[in-house]
């Protein structure tokens, strides 16, 4: 059933099992995901499996928005979350649910509780609860109002309800067992008052469901056969199964828990993600150095490399963190197969080819793709003012150096070979102006003679080229682990974000937005949406393969390089 290259693991083996033996027709799973925030890449692994299982298996998977907490939620993060999920290449066709959907239902199963005696509305205020929980050493302590009769309680829930008291006054509780080893088994609360407008079901309710009750009974009233979650929902299991044990329910759903996926210098916690976003460490959500999905999608980031990523990962039950030198690599991958190349120059400093004809501007070919010709090629003006990288030239440099020194040779791709003969310094002893000579037999990059020219370098034609702001980024922290020492906000890289002015091919000018382009030697960047008629910006979305700043380090330790 499951196709041979998926990869496998402990759900898909459940599910499999759980269809072979007749316990499911079908499967249902959900995405639950709460809208006070925007989805981030650790979502996308929930989404992947929920989404992906139910692809895989030929059942379907919902999207419900767990819209419990009306004071911290916004219609605003619930439509960022479906495009995100779609962007990824999910759909949830018309199972499209809310927790408030439900309100009417859960609101029902709650008086069912009190009527069984298995929930009661305590009047304790919530320091005296902290304080009688108790802690994994000692049990907790009863509330006065634990043993109150039933209809006390239906009564003053009715009333809660009924907008008689004010937030945090009385609160139902599931009455359940006070000296449970298990904290959530605790009597945990299952209404709260809240006077906050639902962006929903607007001044209906002054009464929510917490999320456990919530969840679990949203999940049966649709029918999720398995409801996939990360590990830290372990320890409500057993509350869980308990609401569907003492509930009518329509279907009884079980809970499988996974871990989460961390990355390296990332941060996976809406909370903490618009701490950065609300304090101005960063520009909005969909800024490109946040791991939130919209701002790797701006970034350049691919729905592919993604969920490469969640692949690669896999679904187990042990936490630990992933290298996002990882999720670099398959981006790498992918986008080394379907980017064109273009060239561009980010630090550039003047050559003036001395013996090139005056103001002619002669057209290169230039290969879009090196290894598929199918993509085509391109004319390039080349002419007697180039633009080049400040670091391809230098006056001392080491015999391994191959690129441009005095006297030496360089090939400019797809133009001619170039040959040293002088430059220009300012007070500074700063390079403002290289000389050259070209060879006119070298047409292309190449001589009859076969002359070796060892280095090539990239180049733009002065006159022509169109002008560029370039945002390269780095980790947005400084330490893999950005809770290192406690507080993440100290951890801040403040050089995750270099802009540039750069030069580029004439035609990067009209360069369409999400199309990955590979700046050759430079990395992989795309058009950013801050880009605006004449003001072209592009984001770095990724460096190519470190094999140019490893290279940068050992020139400087005066070692080699081509
Ligand atoms: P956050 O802590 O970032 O707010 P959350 O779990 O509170 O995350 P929800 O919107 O409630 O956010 O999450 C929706 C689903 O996504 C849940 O099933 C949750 O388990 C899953 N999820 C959240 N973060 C991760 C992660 N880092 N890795 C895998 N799944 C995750
Ligand atoms: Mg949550």
């Amino acid at each position: 059933m499951c196709p041979p290259e998926t990869p496998t693991d402990f759900i898909r083996t459940i599910i499999q099992e759980d269809l072979a033996s007749g316990k499911h027709q079908s499967i249902v799973t959900r995405f639950p995901p709460e809208p006070n925030g925007f989805l981030h890449v650790g979502h996308a692994k929930a989404i992947c499996l929920d989404f992906g299982v139910a692809e895989e298996f030929g059942g379907r998977c919902h999207l419900r928005f767990d819209d419990t907490n009306p004071s911290k939620e916004e219609q605003l993060y619930a439509d960022a979350i479906q495009e995100d999920i779609r962007w990824l290449g999910f759909d949830w066709g018309e199972h499209l649910y809310h927790a408030s959907d439900y309100f009417e239902q859960l609101f029902e199963w709650a008086c069912h509780l009190i009527r069984e005696g298995h929930a009661y509305v305590d009047e304790q205020t919530a320091e005296e609860m902290r304080a009688n929980r108790g802690d994994l050493n000692h049990p907790g302590v009863d509330s006065p109002y634990r043993n109150r009769p039933r209809e006390e309680s239906m009564d003053l829930f009715l009333r809660m309800r009924a907008g008689e008291f004010e937030d945090g006054a009385k609160v139902l509780r599931a009455r359940i067992d006070m000296a449970s080893p298990n904290l959530t088994m605790r009597d945990p609360a299952i209404y709260r008052i809240q006077h906050s407008p639902h962006p929903r079901t607007g001044d209906q309710w002054c009464i929510y469901p917490m999320y456990d009750f919530a969840h679990g009974q949203s999940d049966a009233i649709e029918k999720i056969t398995h409801s996939l979650c990360t590990l830290e929902f372990e320890n409500h299991r057993p509350l869980y199964d308990w609401f569907l044990e003492h509930l009518p329910v329509p279907a009884k759903p079980r809970q499988y828990e996974f871990s989460r996926l961390n990355l390296s210098y990332t941060i996976t916690s809406k909370r903490k993600l618009k701490m950065l976003v609300d304090g101005g460490h960063v520009n909005g959500w969909d800024d490109p150095r946040m791991p939130t999905l919209c701002g790797m999608r701006r970034r350049g980031f691919t729905p592919q490399s993604i969920r490469a990523l969640c692949r690669e990962v896999g679904v187990t039950r042990t936490e630990g963190t992933v290298d996002f030198a990882l999720l670099q690599s398959l981006l790498r991958e992918e986008l080394n197969e379907t980017a064109e190349r273009r060239m561009a120059v980010l630090n550039p400093v003047k050559v003036i080819v001395e013996n090139w004809p005056q103001g002619k501007v002669e057209m290169v070919t230039a290969k879009n793709h090196p290894s598929d010709p199918l993509r085509g090629s391109r004319e390039v003006p080349f002419g007697g003012e180039l633009w080049i990288e400040r670091d391809d030239f230098r006056i001392e440099a080491p015999r391994k150096f191959f690129r441009l020194k005095p006297g030496a040779e360089v090939r400019f791709k797809y133009a001619y070979y170039l040959t040293c003969t002088g430059y220009e310094t300012d007070a500074d002893g700063e390079v403002t102006e290289i000389r050259c000579t070209y060879d006119p037999e070298s047409k292309g990059g190449n001589t009859e003679d076969g002359r070796k020219v060892k280095g090539t370098i990239h180049w733009v034609h002065a006159p022509s080229a169109a002008a560029a702001e370039m945002r390269l980024y780095d980790h947005l922290f400084r330490e893999p682990n950005p809770e290192e020492g406690g507080d993440f906000l100290q951890n801040l890289n403040p050089d995750s974000l270099k802009v540039v002015s750069a030069w580029v091919e004439p035609d990067l000018a009209q360069w369409p937005a999400k199309k990955a382009v590979q700046m050759e030697r430079l990395g992989y960047f795309c058009l950013d949406p801050d880009s605006s008629g004449e003001h072209l910006v592009f984001n770095r979305t990724v460096a190519l393969r470190d094999s140019w700043a490893k290279l940068e380090k050992k020139i400087q330790q005066g070692s080699a390089g081509t």
